[in-house]
């Protein structure tokens, strides 16, 4: 009897070796291929009639081959097919289509999906280049075929991604061959004891009240729409069946997050006072009057740091939207209460500037509860063997009050004594592991824990990614920023952009010029400042199949880096100005002193890679300079962006690009000239890349869905949290017993198969 675990190698039509590649692509059961959903559909029960197309539209047509022929043509072997319905003809054309050249006979009926194009040749026709393609069974097909009709015409029919294999003869695991392994499989579990062979994995009274189908009947349904399903639904998976099948995968998600969630109120933190001295200390350091988000996340932070609790808080907030003072007065609140905090920041460049900032910050002021200085120090990874360890000595001995640092902080050999609070600086920069790494620190009560992130998502997409941690957004930019101005241009009019530059200096600015790579053309490779701090990030741009064709399409240009340019300009455009260089190949030492006469004033125009990228701030830097621009991903470009337009003064952005630029990364830049606003540039950003590489998938921690997308799917995220929610706190009246406890079983078999994460 087939069922749910079974090995798809028992699968009729499979077998061993089939399996072996399935295997390859993560299908080893009859659940893992019925999960295999289809990624689009052809509407062959209506197929467009050919007088009814319309260039630009993408189509499912069924037409009578014609004729066919191998045309020779300067870019090589083309084939063309034309197929007719009545007086009507489309032209089908395959570019290195040699391969093709046997495999159609005249009166054979042939169905094809593409793009409907005009045909140039022929005035008021049409073309499809390189569609999909299937040929169909003749009507009197032999026995074993005609069987299978029936899924291949006069229906909707799924269309599958490769599952990359081949049948024992050779031929491709094509959808066509996918629908009668599924169809049979569906047809066989129906027959059997459906009950055991495919347990329902929903409370009926739940998907009753949602209007969701059972799971068997979803499963049928989006595999073999019944005719008359809209196309629309089918194509955006908002079918009743699809929903069934979403919102169950994150139903279960959610709840898994939810139960985590309550177990973490469950433990004990520190119940951190915010009594008047409190507050006097966090007043007497304010260097400006914080603005009303800023107020409202503090209000919010202090709120759960008083409970008893340990807090997990993720504070969002644009770049530039003033999150370091907030982590300041956080920082405050626990050493006033005479506990130490610790702030981890991704890169060298910016622990530092924290480091010096929060010198500057407290410097002059005794705290009200001890009457003494507070005490600050600086870990980070290249600072010298003797300094980290008089650094960890003095965190040790509690001779530390706040601890600043990158990576280094979270090494073994540091021990805290009192450990009260955790702040993480750019979250998205850490993984996952990292950060759980430091809040394990230390002894009997848990730490409170903020990170902190210019990565703008929606609520639920945040608690769904970040599970456990709750959201304050600083959604204000603080008084008196102009907006910055930012143009597109051409390296060849470069001249142009130096002028600028050098007019900006006369006026008293200074400017950022940001190259991908740090050296010429030998040395490739991207910056990696935080090589020896962090994960490197993905490359920018979707390492996937599309970036590797439009990287064909242009060719390598050859790559200007910091270290030439530096060079050229200061012998050439830019002479007379003083110009800096920053990398993240220069020792801590090299980098600190050029960070500080920028800071200062005493460099005009810093040329570096994307170790500024985050955190930097320097007030009367008004111009950035991104040279090949469309090398950056775009949230890489709207954090580099954001290092200016700090300071009261007018802004600019300058995007410099190769002539020939990928149609991601042209989509990329028109979204940062259009617009400075984080949220909608993140919005993009998901859109473009997916969650998967938005989030960096195993980075965020994030799990690999098998039906659901983050982004599609947001409104059943929404939903399937809400449910997950009351689940928990008030189940249904009307579920049984054993109703719940079936809910339970699956979310402990859920989040250890898929998820690897269950604890208890
Ligand atoms: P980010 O959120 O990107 O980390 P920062 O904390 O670096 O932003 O703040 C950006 C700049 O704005 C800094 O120069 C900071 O001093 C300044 N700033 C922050 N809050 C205010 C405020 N309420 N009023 C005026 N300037 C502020
Ligand atoms: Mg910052």
């Amino acid at each position: 009897m087939l069922e749910l675990s079974t090995p798809i190698k028992f699968v009729k039509r499979v077998g061993e070796r089939v399996a072996e590649d399935m295997a390859r692509r993560g299908v080893e059961t009859v659940e893992d291929l019925l999960y295999h959903l289809p990624f689009r559909y052809e509407d062959r029960l209506n197929p467009l009639p050919f007088h009814t197309l319309q260039a630009g539209q993408m189509a499912s047509v069924i037409g009578e081959v014609r004729g066919s022929a191998l045309l020779r043509t300067r870019g090589g072997p083309m084939f063309e097919l034309t197929l007719g319905q009545g007086i009507h003809a489309l032209k089908c054309i395959w570019f290195n289509g040699a391969y093709l050249k046997d495999r159609f006979q005249a009166g054979q009926m042939v169905a094809a999906y593409g793009k409907v194009e005009a045909s140039r040749s022929t005035a008021g026709r049409f073309k499809m280049i390189q569609p999909q393609f299937e040929m169909l069974p003749a009507a009197g097909a032999s026995s074993r075929e005609a069987e299978f009709v029936m899924l291949e015409m006069g229906r909707i029919v799924p269309v599958y991604e490769s599952l990359g294999g081949t049948t024992p003869w050779g031929a491709k695991l094509t959808s066509r061959w996918l629908r009668r392994v599924l169809w049979s499989i569906l047809e066989e579990l129906e027959a059997t004891q459906a009950a055991a062979a495919l347990p329902e994995t929903l409370p009926g009274p739940l998907c009753m009240r949602l209007g969701l189908p059972g799971r068997l009947a979803a499963l049928r349904a989006v595999h073999f729409p019944p005719a008359g399903t809209p196309m629309a639904e089918l194509m955006s998976a908002a079918t009743p069946a699809h929903r069934r099948l979403i919102f169950e995968e994150l139903f279960y998600l959610e709840l898994g997050l939810e139960l985590k969630r309550r177990r973490l109120r469950e433990r004990e933190g520190i119940a951190f006072a915010t009594s008047r001295t409190v507050r006097e200390a966090i007043k007497q350091v304010l260097p400006f009057h914080p603005t009303a988000a800023q107020k409202r996340v503090l209000g919010e932070i202090a709120a759960e740091m008083r409970r008893a609790q340990p807090m997990r808080r993720l504070l969002q907030g644009d770049v530039g939207s003033g999150k370091t003072i907030v982590a300041m007065q956080t920082a405050l609140i626990a050493m006033e209460n005479g506990y130490q905090a610790a702030l981890m920041a991704p890169t060298e460049i910016l622990a530092t500037q924290h480091y010096l900032g929060a010198r500057k910050l407290l410097g002059g002021v005794l705290s009200p509860a001890t009457g003494k200085p507070y005490r600050i120090v600086l870990l980070t990874g290249s600072l010298d063997e003797a300094a980290k360890r008089e650094a960890r000595g003095r965190i040790n001995r509690g001779e530390a009050d706040l601890a600043i640092g990158t990576h280094a902080l979270i090494e073994d050999k540091v021990e805290f004594a009192n450990l009260g609070l955790v702040i993480v600086d750019e979250q998205h920069r850490f993984g996952v592991q990292q950060r759980f790494r430091l809040m394990k620190k230390d002894t009997a009560l848990d730490p409170d824990v903020l990170v902190m992130t210019a990565t703008p998502i929606p609520r639920t997409l945040a608690l769904t990614v970040y599970g456990d941690l709750e959201v304050s957004v600083i959604d204000e930019l603080p008084p008196g920023r102009t907006p910055i101005l930012t143009r597109r241009t051409t390296n060849e009019r470069a001249a142009e952009v130096w002028a600028f530059v050098r007019r900006q200096v006369s006026q008293g600015r200074q400017a950022y010029l940001v190259y991908p790579v740090i050296e010429g053309a030998k040395d490739d490779q991207p910056e990696l400042d935080f090589a020896q701090d962090a994960p490197p990030e993905p490359e920018p741009a979707a390492k996937q199949g599309k970036a590797r064709k439009s990287r064909q399409l242009f060719p390598r240009q050859p790559l200007r880096s910091a270290t030439e340019m530096y060079e050229e300009l200061r012998n050439g455009a830019l002479q007379g100005l003083r110009l800096g260089l920053l990398h993240g190949r220069l020792s801590s030492d090299e980098k600190e002193v050029t960070m500080r006469r920028f800071q200062r004033g005493e460099i005009d125009v810093l040329v570096a890679t994307t170790v500024i990228e985050v955190g930097v701030d320097v007030p009367n830097a008004t111009v950035m300079v991104i040279e090949h621009a469309e090398r950056f991903g775009l949230a890489q470009l709207h954090q580099l962006r954001g290092r200016v337009g700090r300071g009261a003064q007018k802004s600019y952005c300058v995007l410099v690009t190769g002539d020939r630029v990928s149609e991601q990364a042209e989509t990329r830049l028109a979204a940062m000239v259009r617009t400075q606003n984080g949220f909608e540039l993140a919005e993009q950003d998901l859109q473009q890349r997916g969650p998967g590489e938005f989030f960096g998938t195993r980075q965020a921690g994030l799990p690999e869905f098998r039906v659901a997308n983050l982004v599609r799917d947001r409104a059943l995220l929404e939903l399937a949290k809400a449910e997950a929610t009351r689940f928990v706190a008030q189940p249904d009246p009307t579920l049984e017993r054993d109703q719940i406890q079936a809910v339970w079983d699956r979310l402990k078999l859920q989040w250890r198969r898929r998820y690897g994460l269950i604890e208890a």
